[in-house]
C-alpha cells in the first residue's frame, strides 16, 4: 500500500510530545512490513536547521494563500522513511515552539499554520503536486490534520483517510472570525461539520469526516464513548463506534534500551541489573540529593499540565519526605505548577530534585536511574513514558485509566504468584489513592526478592511496534477496499 502519513511532529526531528515518538516509530516498523509510507511535516525552523540533504521537489499554489508553498524532500534520520516537509516561511520558519511561542502562549495565527498545512497534505494526496505518487489512504494525527479528511471527501478519487486522536482534550478550536479569515466553504460551519458549540473545531472534521477513527489504546477507545472522558464529543464519538479501533502505541526499542542506551552513564540489561545501581547514584549525584541506594528514588518525567496530576504529587510531597524517599521531576509546563515544584525542591533540597525544562538525554538518565517511576494522570490516550519505564526496571505507579491500565498489571497476591506484576496501580483520582499506592510500592520495595520479581517481569513485556504496525496495515487494507467499494455502492444505489 501507498500511505501518506501526515504528522505535526516527529521524532527525532521536532517533539512536544508522544505525538513525535509515534510518528517516528510507527511509519518505520511499517516501511519494515513493505509499505510504501510517507511522512509529511510542517518545514519549523528546527527541523531546517537538522534535517539534511533536502531537496525541493514542488512548489504548490494553495487555495487562499497568497505565497506559494514549497515541498522539499528528504529522509527521516535513522532509517529510510521519505520525508515531505511543507515549506511556507510566513508560517513555519520562526524561533518558538511547533503550536506556542517560546514562553508558551498559542501560535495567534495557529489556524492558518494548520490550514496552510493541510491543504498541504490533501495536495500531496491527490497527486497534485507533481510527485508522481498516489497514496492509497491519508493517515491523519490530531486536530493539526483535522481538515484533511473532508478536503478528501469532496474531492472524486481521493484516497481513503484514518484520523488518529492522540489526546481528545487538544481539539483546535477558534472563533467564526478566524474561521471566516481562512476562506474554507462557508458550509462547514455546520453542526454536521467543524461547529462546535460555536467555535469552529478541526477535531471535528477528522471525528465526523474520516473513512475511520483509531485512537491510542483500546481502553481510551472506550473512554471517550463517555461523558468523563469524552470532551463534549462523546455524542459524536459513540455515534462513529463500529468504525472505531483502539490501537496500543508501540514503543521504539532501538532508542529506549537501557542495553543500548548511550544517554545513561551506565547500560545495562535484566542479567547485569547491578549496574543500575551506578545511574542511580549518578543521578543523585547530579540533583544534589543524598547519595545512598538504600533510599527509594522516585520519578516524573512529564508535561507540567493538570492532565498528569501533578497537583495530586505535589499533594503527597510531605508524606514522601517523611518517608525518607527521594524524587527527582524533569517537565515543563503551566507556570503554576512548575514554581510550586520548585519551591517544594527549595524547601526539601535532600529529598527533591527539580529540573524544569524539556531535556531528551536527562529523560534517558532518569528512566536509567530511578527506582519507581510516577504517572498518575487524570486521562492518558495511551502513555509512553511507563512502557520506557518497564523496560528501564523503574516500577511505574499509575492510576488505572486509558492506556496505562492496559499496559500496568498491579501488583496482587495473585499476580505475584502468577509472575505478571509489573506495577502498582490506583482507581480515585485524588491524593490519599496516589499516596495508597505508593505506600503499597515501599512496601514491596523493601522487599528486594519480591521487589527484584516486579522488575524483571517488567523487563521483559514487549510493547514493540510490530504488533501495532501490522494492526494499522490490516486496518489500512480494510478502510481501502471499503473505500473502493463505496462508488460501486452508490451506483448501485441510484439504478
Ligand atoms: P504526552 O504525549 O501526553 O506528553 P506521553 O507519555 O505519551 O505523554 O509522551 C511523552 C513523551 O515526551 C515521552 O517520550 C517523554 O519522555 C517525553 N517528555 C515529556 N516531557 C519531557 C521533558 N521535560 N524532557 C524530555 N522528554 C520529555
Amino acid at each position: 500500500m501507498n500511505i501518506l502519513f501526515a504528522s505535526s511532529e516527529v521524532h527525532p526531528l521536532i517533539k512536544t510530545g508522544g505525538l513525535a515518538d509515534v510518528s517516528g516509530s510507527l511509519p518505520r516498523a511499517i516501511l519494515g512490513l513493505h509499505h510504501d509510507i510517507r511522512v509529511i511535516i510542517p518545514a519549523y525552523r528546527e527541523i531546517l536547521r537538522q534535517a539534511q540533504h533536502l531537496t525541493l521537489v514542488a512548489h504548490l499554489e494553495l487555495e487562499g494563500i497568497s505565497l506559494p508553498v514549497r515541498i522539499l524532500s528528504g529522509r527521516l534520520p535513522g532509517g529510510n522513511v521519505k520525508l515531505y516537509l511543507v515549506d511556507s516561511p510566513p508560517h513555519f520558519d520562526r524561533t518558538g515552539k511547533p503550536y506556542t511561542t517560546s514562553n508558551g502562549s498559542p501560535w495567534s495565527d495557529n489556524a492558518e499554520r494548520f490550514t496552510v498545512f493541510c491543504r498541504a497534505i490533501h495536495a500531496l494526496a491527490v497527486n497534485a503536486a507533481g510527485l508522481d505518487w498516489e497514496p492509497d489512504i491519508v493517515h491523519c494525527n490530531d486536530w493539526q490534520t483535522g481538515l484533511v479528511p473532508v478536503m478528501l471527501k469532496e474531492t472524486p478519487a481521493a484516497p481513503a483517510s484514518i484520523f488518529t486522536i492522540h489526546n481528545l482534550a487538544y481539539q483546535g478550536l477558534f472563533d467564526w472570525k478566524t474561521f471566516n479569515a481562512l476562506k474554507l466553504p462557508a458550509d462547514w460551519w455546520s453542526v454536521d461539520a467543524f461547529e462546535f458549540h460555536d467555535k469552529f473545531s478541526f477535531i471535528k472534521g477528522g471525528l465526523v469526516h474520516a473513512d475511520w477513527l483509531t485512537t491510542v489504546s483500546p481502553n481510551y477507545a472506550r473512554e471517550i464513548c463517555t461523558p468523563e472522558f469524552g470532551c463534549g464529543l462523546e455524542g459524536l464519538i459513540t455515534h462513529r463506534k463500529e468504525t472505531l479501533t483502539g490501537i496500543l502505541n508501540g514503543v521504539d526499542y532501538t532508542v529506549w534500551n537501557p542495553g543500548r542506551d548511550l544517554h545513561i552513564p551506565v547500560q545495562y540489561n535484566r542479567r547485569s541489573l547491578f549496574h543500575k545501581t551506578e545511574n542511580k547514584r549518578e543521578l543523585q549525584e547530579r540533583f544534589a540529593l543524598p547519595v545512598d541506594n538504600a533510599i527509594p528514588l522516585f520519578a516524573v518525567i512529564s508535561r507540567l499540565v493538570e492532565q498528569k496530576g501533578i497537583d495530586l504529587i505535589l499533594d503527597i510531597l510531605p508524606e514522601l519526605v517523611k518517608q525518607n524517599a527521594q524524587l527527582v521531576v524533569l517537565g515543563s509546563g503551566d507556570s503554576q505548577l512548575e514554581d510550586a515544584l520548585q519551591r517544594a525542591g527549595s524547601r526539601h533540597p535532600k529529598h527533591i530534585g527539580i529540573h524544569i525544562g524539556y531535556d531528551e538525554t536527562l529523560a534517558h538518565c532518569i528512566e536509567g536511574g530511578a527506582d519507581i517511576f510516577l504517572m498518575p494522570s487524570r486521562f492518558e490516550p495511551c502513555g509512553l513514558n511507563q512502557i520506557y519505564s518497564l523496560r528501564y526496571g523503574t516500577v511505574p505507579v499509575v492510576r488505572r485509566t486509558g492506556g496505562l491500565a492496559d499496559t500496568i498489571v498491579d501488583t496482587t497476591a495473585e499476580t505475584l504468584a502468577d509472575k505478571t506484576a509489573t506495577g502498582f496501580c490506583f482507581q480515585a483520582s485524588t491524593a490519599p489513592a496516589l499516596w495508597s499506592s505508593i505506600k503499597r510500592a515501599l512496601n514491596h520495595y523493601r522487599k528486594p526478592d519480591i521487589w527484584e520479581q516486579i522488575v524483571d517481569t517488567g523487563m521483559r513485556q514487549d510493547f514493540s511496534w510490530k504488533r501495532s504496525a501490522q494492526q494499522y496495515t490490516e486496518l489500512y487494507a480494510r478502510v481501502i477496499a471499503q473505500r473502493q467499494k463505496r462508488p460501486l455502492l452508490e451506483k448501485i444505489a441510484v439504478q
